[in-house]
């Protein structure tokens, strides 16, 4: 007869027989379970889905230590520099390009069915996971609403992110007493199936009665819900024309493959400050892709700890740089890096003219005179820190509501972007995560709702063409991993840059 006593001694055999075939001790076992485990665990699913076989050699190298190459400081001893880096064996981008142009004479656009098929892997994995979770709260016999046993998951607070971050500061601002009091039945918790089919429907579809202890519970799938191609508004993606390296902005990297990869560490100068700034390729190229010219009124929306602001600046292009970040500790590392690269930052005059350092929420920011340019390089998962560091991570079981809702934020610091930007100026859109939800769909989603909410158009500039001189130096997404609106950095063993997306946007209205 089977009895507590015998269940005990089975499950125990069971337990002693989980770790006998793990051969793990229970404390590493326990360890998996940390923010960085579960990092990878994520992508490794997610991924696989979507860049099918490139997804291995990319997290080999997102595991080892990644490359930079040096931006040598206009502002220190310039030569002295550039032949300490010379003699290293570094060669000089703008050169590496030009020479790899001459062989890159005629664009040929990456094939179409190519484009497909990773949308359609997005699409398939999507729809997998939405039905994993409609079956996981309406087990097996359970009535499901006929509307959630749709396809479908359009996003349909999309035009509404600005709005609600602007009533995000008010809510704050408020006590307890005042919100109760303000406080209105939220009807949509009550089921009403002619309600949209978003995944936040799906989390007001769960019966009253599984409520309790559920207060927080979001479904991964909100996250994937970002991702929705339907093309019904105007969007154009049209060659890049306008591409050049500016003049004085001198970058030194190693060339694929090399056996050298390291930079002595930067040092002071005669002028006081340091000679390079090392920087991620990837990031070169977002800066890059603004197209800075000369007299530009530059913003950089979510600009700490500083690196791409200070690239920007040793074009010798901007005539103004605004680098905001909503952190205040982190707009204090912008000051430092400054006072550490620009000389006499803190006490010169000309200086306070040309750069402004802001910190506000880069959702609401307001401008009167509009900028030339706009660098939006997004908070996101930060792929590469969270698969290495369990120090802020997003991936932190606290931290659940903000993952799923980081797409959400993208896309309202870029609206915000696309509302900032004069009419024929540029903004380009950058994160370090290999996601097509934080990469293409947001921007999709941005372009769709600053159309719909105010009535601007934005075309994508395609920088396949000029950028295609970068084949010596790094690799940018192809196949499964070439996204439709921008380009990828994708992290290889030997050159160990990114992942870095990122996108132009030139408004046309
Ligand atoms: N561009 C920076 C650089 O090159 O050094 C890196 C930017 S980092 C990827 C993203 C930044 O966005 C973080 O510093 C974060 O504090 C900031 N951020 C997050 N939410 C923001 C918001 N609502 N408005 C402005 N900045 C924000």
């Amino acid at each position: 007869m089977f009895s507590v006593s015998n269940f005990c001694k089975t499950s125990s055999i069971l337990l002693r027989f989980e770790r006998y075939r793990h051969k793990t001790h229970w404390a590493k076992l326990k360890r998996k379970t940390s923010p960085k485990h579960k990092a990878m665990n994520h992508f490794d699913e997610f991924y696989s889905s979507v860049f099918g076989k490139q997804w291995v050699p990319m997290k080999e190298a997102l595991q080892r230590r990644s490359k930079y190459v040096a931006v040598v400081n206009n502002y220190g001893d310039t030569e002295e520099t550039i032949e300490l880096l010379h003699s290293r064996g570094a060669h000089c981008l703008k050169q590496l390009m030009s020479v790899q142009q001459e062989f890159h004479t005629q664009y040929k656009p990456a094939e179409s069915n190519t484009k497909e098929n990773s949308n359609t892997r997005m699409e398939d994995f999507t729809s997998r996971l939405q039905t994993d979770e409609i079956s996981s709260i309406y087990p097996q016999g359970d009535q499901i609403p006929e509307r959630l046993q749709t396809k479908d998951m359009t996003l349909q607070r999309d035009s509404d992110v600005l709005v609600e971050a602007e009533q995000k500061t008010e809510v704050r601002a408020q006590t307890l007493e005042q919100s109760l009091a303000q406080a209105e039945i939220d009807t949509s918790r009550i089921i009403d199936p002619s309600m949209g089919v978003t995944a936040e429907s799906l989390y007001q579809y769960i019966p009253a009665t599984q409520l309790k202890g559920m207060d927080e519970w979001i479904p991964e799938s909100l996250y994937y819900s970002y991702y929705n191609k339907s093309k019904d508004f105007p969007l154009t993606i049209e060659p890049e024309t306008e591409f050049t390296f500016p003049e004085n902005l001198k970058v030194y990297t190693y060339e694929k493959d090399s056996d050298y990869s390291d930079f002595p560490q930067p040092k002071r100068c005669s002028t006081g400050v340091f000679n390079y700034y090392p920087l991620d390729c990837g990031s070169v190229l977002s800066v890059l892709a603004l197209c800075l010219s000369p007299s530009d009124r530059v913003l950089d929306l979510c600009g700490a700890p500083g690196g791409k602001a200070l690239l920007a600046l040793q074009t010798l292009l901007p005539s103004r740089l605004v680098a905001n970040d909503s952190s205040m500790s982190r707009t204090n590392r912008i000051k430092r890096i400054f006072k550490d690269y620009l000389i006499d930052f803190d006490t010169n005059n000309k200086w306070s003219e040309q750069v402004t350092i802001s910190t506000k929420d880069g959702r609401i920011y307001t401008d009167d005179l509009g900028f030339d340019k706009i660098l939006v390089d997004a908070p996101c998962t930060t792929d590469r820190h969270s698969i290495t560091e369990d120090d802020n991570n997003l991936f932190r079981a606290d931290r659940v509501k903000e993952r799923l809702r980081i797409p959400e934020l993208q896309a309202a610091l870029l609206i915000n972007a696309l509302r900032l930007v004069k009419v024929g100026g540029a903004v380009v859109y950058s994160t370090c995560t290999l996601s097509p939800i934080q990469n293409d769909g947001v921007v999709h989603m941005a372009l769709k709702a600053a159309f719909e909410t105010h009535g601007i158009i934005a075309h994508v500039r395609d920088l396949t063409a000029p950028l295609s001189c970068l084949s010596t130096t790094l690799n940018l997404g192809a196949g499964a991993s070439k996204p439709k609106y921008g380009q990828l950095v994708v992290p290889s063993v030997g050159a160990n840059f990114g992942p870095t997306y990122f996108t132009r946007l030139v408004r046309v209205k």
